[in-house]
């Protein structure tokens, strides 16, 4: 018996729960979750398919584990430490570990992509008053960031 999850239309899976973007999160209703794989034992990974809703954006956070984001859908931008890039379909954004970042429904579309992390990982943290100044140091930054 194979072990698939088979893609049910509209980036929906059989047997996957639609969660909320973050456990005990309220403010962030625009972003859903939903746990592809738990990964194996001897790949301890989770992969996950995320969707912006359009005009939406993940949390501005930063953490010790990394991101392999590949985008499924529509489009939007992706704040990587000092670097905002455009991201469309098929692209890859490594997010590498201790780098602030953020992704935004920036084209009027959802944005949806898998991130894969490892199974085990510590949580985000967001910046506090302090660390956020030196984030808007950056006119560019500045002008991306919805903190
Ligand atoms: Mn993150």
């Amino acid at each position: 018996m194979a072990d698939l999850q088979r893609h049910r239309g509209n980036f929906r899976w059989e047997s996957v729960d639609l969660l909320p973007y973050k456990e005990g999160d309220s403010d962030s209703c625009s972003v859903t979750r939903q746990i592809l794989s738990d990964g194996r034992d001897g790949l301890p990974v989770q992969l996950r398919y995320f969707e912006i809703a359009p005009d939406g954006h993940s949390t501005l956070e930063r953490h010790r584990h990394l991101h392999i984001v590949v985008v499924l859908r529509g489009g939007g931008q992706v704040l990587s430490g000092s670097e905002i890039v455009d991201v469309g379909p098929l692209d890859v954004v490594h997010i590498p570990s201790g780098t602030w970042h953020q992704l935004q429904a920036t084209r009027g579309e959802p944005l949806g992509f898998l991130c894969l992390v490892h199974r085990e990982r510590d949580r985000p943290e967001r910046p506090g008053p302090q660390e956020l100044a030196q984030i808007l140091r950056d006119p560019a930054v500045a002008a991306f960031v919805r903190p």
